[in-house]
């Protein structure tokens, strides 16, 4: 018999797509989650907090909150 492991847990052969669909997308996550906590706050060198990645038809959409405009100007400048 075959085993198949996705992030070390055992799927059955017929869920490996699935699986392993979910593991990427939970590694896409959390790289985004990384990339946006490394903009801090120029003023008060916060990062973004309360981030939640959410998909929605294919697309992967965040949100968050900031410390101040200046926060969200950083954000405008790096990601548009
Ligand atoms: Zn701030």
């Amino acid at each position: 018999m075959i085993e198949f492991r996705v992030n070390g847990r055992r799927v059955p052969a017929s869920r490996v797509g699935d699986e392993f669909a979910r593991a990427l997308k939970n590694d896409i996550k959390r790289e985004i989650i990384g990339n946006l906590r490394r903009v801090r706050c120029p003023v008060h060198h916060r990062p973004v907090s309360n981030i939640r990645v959410s998909e929605s038809a294919g697309r992967i959409e965040w949100s968050g909150e900031v410390c101040c405009p200046r926060l969200q100007q950083e954000f405008d400048r790096r990601f548009r």
